[in-house]
């Protein structure tokens, strides 16, 4: 007997501790006695599946049995349709021109003249491959994930989601483990509507993955503390540099939605200040007011050797504009502060998960095959956090939740109209702005 079937993918930005929760899910899945597959660079994996094949033109055509079906056609019909536009495949000097032509008459799958065959290539890109208790042997050391991750918009389309659907079919898998952010998330829910061989919905699980920590309901993403981590660590020696020059540094770390890489970082590295869109002060005044705080830091009356600013992504002014007007405000100051800006930037993404990280990654990962194991879809896993949710029996420190509910959730938090993040937003910053005294 066949035995049932979990595919992993992961998707969007990576994050640290991707590839402990991969190892949780392979080897619970193998133990609970699951076949289980990895999709590689998340949905553009799924997509395309491991029959693609492509011409010298780049046009693709999926193999089914001896057939070849052009991908391309329908694609760029679907396509066409959208726009409006009638639809115009290959230039008439291409050398399939005469084989287009039946495919575009027939529309259907073909048998190819083998001269054609001879010039289609194979991808060496198998998307789609079974991984073994030895697959994850050793990874849970490693950074970023082996399963590779992108951003595939079109999977938002509902023609990529069926040839998407098609390959799981292909390959008997009724279940599928998303990690990822948000968009991976919305990426999930799409997921959840496609349907397996047997005419069910396919069985759905997402895990928080994201280093923002921009996910609504669980209390933390895998991968935000190593990112955390990592700022401190960068901080620990820009601190440093700081003090021997008398400098001020603005250290700009990532968080496109969600100012916690900053705020979480302003406590953790002892920063002096820290700037982020949700603190929600008009940036003009706010600046002013850190202005003044320098001038007082640096004063004879408290004497410190440097003065060090987080500043998210997502703040309104950029690092560039406010380190010229802090240097334009310290012109004429007999303190003679120089100001310098660093972007901390990807670094901050990579490097092995720290074992925070990476326990929250192996206890969601483990959750998220019970969930599957138990007949639920369509649903989250995270770490106990705010609001409603029920508690995983294997392990009661982890909650799940319906994925329509975490990603309202997520919308409320990217507008800032959480009150739990709020709350903690607002309790970090006072207890930064305290310590930094
Ligand atoms: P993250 O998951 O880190 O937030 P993105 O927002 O780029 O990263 O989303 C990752 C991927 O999820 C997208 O490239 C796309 O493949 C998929 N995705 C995002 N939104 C949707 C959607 N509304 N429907 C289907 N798939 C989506």
């Amino acid at each position: 007997m066949t035995k049932p079937k979990i595919a992993i993918l992961t998707s969007g930005g990576d994050s640290p501790g991707m590839n402990a929760a991969i190892r949780a899910i392979v080897r619970t899945g193998l133990h609970l006695g699951y076949d289980m597959y990895g999709i590689r660079q998340g949905y553009y994996g799924l997509i395309w599946g491991n029959n693609l094949y492509y011409d010298k033109n780049y046009n693709f055509f999926e193999k089914d049995g001896d057939s070849y079906y052009c991908i391309d056609y329908e694609r760029k019909r679907f396509l066409a349709k959208q726009k409006n536009q009638a639809v115009k495949l290959y230039n008439q000097e291409s050398t399939h021109f005469r084989y287009n032509n039946h495919f575009i008459k027939k529309g259907k799958f073909l048998s190819l003249d083998p001269q054609l065959e001879r010039e289609l290539e194979f991808t060496s890109n198998a998307y789609i491959h079974q991984l073994f208790q030895q697959s994850v042997d050793g990874i849970i050391s490693e950074g970023g994930t082996i399963l590779g991750s992108a951003r595939c918009n079109e999977f938002k389309l509902k023609f990529y989601q069926k040839m998407a659907e098609r390959n799981l079919q292909k390959l008997g898998i009724e279940n599928v483990i998303v990690i990822g952010g948000d968009g991976s998330i919305r990426g999930a829910l799409a997921l959840s509507k496609l349907k397996t061989l047997k005419g069910e919905n396919l069985k759905v699980v997402a895990i928080p993955g994201s280093i923002d920590n921009d996910i609504g309901c669980t209390a933390i993403t895998i991968g935000t503390y190593t990112a955390v981590n990592t700022i401190t660590n960068a901080c620990n020696n820009i601190a440093s540099t700081a003090s021997a020059h008398k400098r001020v540094f603005v250290v700009e770390v990532m968080g496109r939605h969600c100012g916690y890489l900053a705020i979480s970082s302003f406590v953790a590295t002892g920063a002096d200040y820290v700037l982020f869109a949700e603190s929600g002060t008009v940036p003009q005044k706010e600046i002013k007011s850190l202005i003044g705080k320098i001038k007082h830091d640096f004063s004879l009356s408290r004497q410190k050797k440097r003065f060090l600013i987080i500043r998210s992504e997502n703040y309104p002014v950029t690092s560039l504009e406010l380190k010229h007007k802090l240097d334009r405000a310290f012109k004429n100051s007999a303190l003679k502060i120089g100001v310098r800006v660093t972007t901390l930037g990807h670094v901050v993404r990579g490097g092995p998960a720290t074992s925070f990280d990476r326990l929250i990654a192996c206890r969601l990962g483990a959750a998220s095959v019970y969930l599957i194991h138990q007949n639920e879809t369509c649903k989250m896993v995270g770490w106990i956090g705010y609001g409603k949710f029920k508690r995983m029996k294997e392990d009661p420190g982890v909650g799940y939740w319906d994925i329509k509910h975490v990603l309202n959730e997520t919308e409320k938090i990217k507008q800032n109209k959480t009150p739990y993040v709020a709350n903690r937003n607002r309790a970090y910053h006072a207890l930064g702005m305290l310590l930094s005294e």
